[in-house]
């Protein structure tokens, strides 16, 4: 089958179908235009300890000023990286940031780990562990302090070799997340056979939770199964004060949302971080 966006093996609407080709050459263009320009940059979104309000860790997302687009969201460039290869050199760059901005934090005393998106293509690249490990020790950044988000529907589209990176990465010390679980086919057995620390329920049942018992059960089977194989559980997309009372009494561990915090620039993270009181507030508003 061919992997289209960020849906692989599913044969379903792509919206880069309806982008005529110059349209996006173009875009391409300028995105590796962006990649030397400083164009691009990161925010990071906090993930929040359900059990005691703590942050835990904030998750890196790209953002591209574009100069006469201006935002461009991720959304709209990265499945054009990923279907033409430059997508090696955007994870690197992303990386590179994360790092140095990690880096930065342990130099102002404020240490905090940092989450990484990859995609299908960077598992398939045979030279990734080494990629990382050599922007580690560029950035004296300790391998516990990154963890690698990978989707389900990436580990899918090469089961075996991407287990085989996975392992190669988890032994160097990063720890490894399933993002967006539930909206794939991964089977228990192949869950447990990968080296992974956290499971990342998908954002649509989160939502949809609210309003559907249905999707509140796949919710709660989700944080169950995941809890049972000892990875921490997150709830990804939280928007309301009544879903996180709700995941917490569902048992899961950690969640990230609008209603905790939007992802910041690294100066605006300070200041939020500094101003955080913890979850009482919110849950009694
Ligand atoms: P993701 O990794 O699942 O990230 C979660 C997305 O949900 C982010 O969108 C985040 O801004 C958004 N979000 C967070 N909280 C809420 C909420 O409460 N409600 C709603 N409606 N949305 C929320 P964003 O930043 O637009 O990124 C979209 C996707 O693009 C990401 O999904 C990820 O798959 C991809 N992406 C972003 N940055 C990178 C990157 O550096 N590398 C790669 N390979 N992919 C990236
Ligand atoms: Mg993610
Ligand atoms: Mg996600
Ligand atoms: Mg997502």
């Amino acid at each position: 089958y061919v992997a289209k966006g960020r849906s692989i093996g599913v044969a379903g609407y792509d919206p880069l179908d309806d982008v005529n080709t110059i349209e996006r050459l173009a875009l391409l263009g300028d995105l590796r235009r962006a990649l030397s320009n400083d164009e691009l940059y990161l925010v990071y979104q906090p993930k929040i300890s359900l059990t005691d309000g703590a942050l835990g860790s904030v998750e890196a997302l790209l953002r591209w000023k574009h100069p006469e687009r201006g935002l461009v969201p991720p959304d709209a460039f990265i499945p054009l990286a990923e279907n033409t290869g430059l997508i090696g050199h955007l994870t690197r760059h992303v990386l590179d940031l994360a790092l140095a901005q990690s880096r930065a934090w342990m130099d102002a005393g404020t240490p905090l780990r940092i989450a990484v998106n990859t995609s299908a293509r960077n598992l398939h690249d045979e030279e990734f562990d080494r990629t990382v490990r050599g922007l580690l020790t560029r950035h004296g950044v300790e391998p516990s302090m990154l963890l690698l988000e990978v989707t389900e529907s990436a580990l899918m589209a090469d089961p075996v070799r991407a287990r085989q990176l996975l392992q190669r990465l988890a032994a160097q010390g990063i720890a490894i997340s399933i993002d967006d679980f539930g909206a794939g086919y991964t089977s228990i057995k192949q869950l447990r056979s990968l080296p992974i620390t956290e499971l990342k329920v998908d954002q649509s049942f989160v939502q949809a939770m609210e309003q559907d018992e249905g999707e509140e059960l796949i919710v709660r089977s989700v944080i169950e199964l995941g809890r049972n194989l000892g990875l921490t559980t997150v709830a990804e997309g939280v928007e309301t004060p009544q879903a996180l009372v709700k995941l917490a009494s569902f048992g899961c561990d950690v969640a990230q949302g609008y209603v905790l915090a939007r992802p910041m620039t690294a100066p605006d993270l300070d200041h939020w971080r500094s101003q955080w009181r913890g979850l009482a507030a919110l849950i009694s508003a």
